[in-house]
């Protein structure tokens, strides 16, 4: 399951829905608060700024410098809340040691929350309503009904429940009715879990971490992971000894990652047609 065609499906939707804002006197604006120097932060935020400027998508980046305060970023939050031309307001994370990133992310208002971060936007996963949800899982769920993964009555395993991808994830497949089963580090016999699957998710952080002897033949796997080793970017699942027995199984590169940015920008573009009143909020 390669990310680039639903990109591209994506996109086309995606550029007609901003100049349609457009035709009604309104640019889509994201601004991205980036502090530090970290260099994977800076290649995430340029990937997005191209996103944005492909979409015609105002992209506005604010470079904080490392050693800025807790207060000075909350500050700079804040202004970019009160702007009237602001629709979607991300943080980089993470914040460099010594800052709050929770804190931080509670002065970005959740009717500008592009990320999906906030709680109240996490909360309409438990309790329905509008809200905005988070990138990485909902690009997951995008990608699985994009190749025709059929969902209802599937047993989906994920592993790692972090609140940006294990979590939401969980909740999206339950939300599709799946039967799901969440694993984390202290799961016992997480093998005997896994090859139980019909749909696979890692979100582990730990590269070549699902091996073939932990799926079983058919399955389906989505490898959240990116990892950084001596050989390159490499996922949580070692497509090798995996081999020929999962049905569908992600790339890493190439896969979700591409989905987290293009689900980032329906983020915004939701933002902005609610915030005019095109759709319900
Ligand atoms: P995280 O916050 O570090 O969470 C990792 C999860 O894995 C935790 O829930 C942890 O369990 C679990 N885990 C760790 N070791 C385990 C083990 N031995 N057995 C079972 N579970 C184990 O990471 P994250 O933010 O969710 O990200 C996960 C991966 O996805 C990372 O590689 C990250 O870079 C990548 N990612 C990719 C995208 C994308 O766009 N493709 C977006 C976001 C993240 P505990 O809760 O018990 O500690």
């Amino acid at each position: 399951m390669y990310g680039a065609p639903c990109v591209e499906k994506l996109s086309a939707e995606q550029k007609e829905r901003v100049e349609a804002l457009r035709a009604r006197g309104r640019g889509v604006c994201l601004a991205v608060v980036r502090v530090g120097d970290d260099p994977a932060s800076e290649v995430y935020v340029r990937n997005k700024k191209n996103a944005c400027q492909r979409l015609g998508i105002e992209s506005r980046e604010i470079h904080l410098p490392g050693s800025v305060s807790q207060a000075e970023v909350e500050e700079c939050l804040d202004k970019l809340g009160a702007d009237p031309d602001v629709d979607g307001i991300l943080l980089q994370l993470p914040l460099p040691r010594g800052l709050d990133d929770k804190a931080a992310l509670t002065h970005i208002p959740a009717a500008k929350d592009a990320d999906g971060f906030r709680s109240e936007n996490c909360g309409t996963l438990i309790c329905g309503g509008e809200g905005t949800l988070p990138c990485t899982p909902r690009g997951i769920l995008y990608m699985l009904k994009h190749y025709g993964v059929a969902l209802e009555g599937k047993h989906a395993v994920v592993i790692g429940r972090s609140a940006i991808v294990g979590k939401p994830a969980a909740l999206m497949l339950l939300g599709e009715n799946c039967t799901v089963t969440v694993c984390h580090s202290k799961t016992a016999d997480l093998k005997e879990h896994t090859r139980r699957a019909d749909i696979l998710v890692a979100a582990v952080g730990k590269a070549g971490f699902v091996t073939g002897d932990m799926v079983k033949d058919g399955c389906v796997i989505v490898d959240v992971g990116i990892n950084r080793t001596p050989e390159g970017l490499r996922g949580d699942v070692d497509a090798v000894s995996v081999g020929d027995k999962a049905a569908f199984i992600t790339p890493v590169p190439g896969g979700v990652g591409k989905l987290t940015v293009a689900m980032l920008m329906e983020n915004v573009i939701e933002l902005a047609e609610r915030r005019t009143g095109l759709t319900e909020a």
